[in-house]
């Protein structure tokens, strides 16, 4: 169901069902027309995940690097994004493959965005503050989701956090599917995993 998923795509993909570390992604990537390298390969792994082919995603990071060059795009970052791929790299065994989206547990456990950085996982790594900042100007403004996102993350409960938000946001067709038996068991398991976030985001919109 739904439009195929392909670069120009992306932008409105990430409004509607990205999880909050991939929206921050996304939207420091629109605003910097940059990503370093650990919020690059978060980024491409994911939308690998999501079903983005490798020639959409180079076309999508070529026009997202605005002040890059073509020459500078393909000697410096075109590389990267085919070795997550697998279309290139020593490793046979990742041929063709390349490497497995990042899960929560393998952002939450990486080394932590350093100044300038936009990877790893707003719930762990914002202060509080900022936290609440970025999910309201992501349209979540409920005081009660923002005060339990609070004491979520004071107790270190960052996927409740995450879960929080995502039942709040499709909190009627959640309801939907609960009600009509469409959704059960493992459909309804709490989510640890970004792309689990956006295929059930993107199932419930669809
Ligand atoms: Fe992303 Fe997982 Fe953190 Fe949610 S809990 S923002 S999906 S890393």
């Amino acid at each position: 169901p739904g439009a195929p998923i392909t670069h120009s795509t992306i932008d409105t993909l990430a409004r509607q069902h990205f999880p909050m570390c991939m929206k921050h992604l996304h939207n420091t990537l629109r605003k910097d027309s940059h990503l370093k390298y650990s919020g690059r390969l978060q980024y491409t792994l994911f939308l690998k995940g999501i079903g983005l082919s490798l020639e959409e995603c180079l076309v999508f990071w070529r026009q997202s690097f605005k002040n890059k060059t073509d020459d500078q795009f393909n000697k410096e970052y075109s590389y990267n994004v085919k070795h997550s791929y697998g279309e290139v790299g020593g490793d046979a065994n990742r041929r063709g493959k390349g490497y497995s989206p990042y899960s929560c547990q393998k952002i939450l456990t990486d080394a932590p965005p350093g100044p300038g950085q936009a990877h790893g996982c707003p719930y762990k790594h914002f202060a509080p503050d900022s936290l609440s900042s970025l999910l309201q100007a992501n349209g979540v403004d409920d005081v009660t989701v923002l005060k339990g996102v609070r004491e979520d993350v004071v107790q270190k409960r960052y996927h409740i956090a995450c879960n929080r938000v995502f039942e709040w946001s499709h909190q009627a067709q959640l309801k939907k599917v609960k009600n009509d038996g469409s959704w059960t068991g493992t459909d309804l398991e709490v989510i640890v995993h970004p792309n689990t976030y956006f295929k059930r985001s993107y199932l419930l919109k669809n």
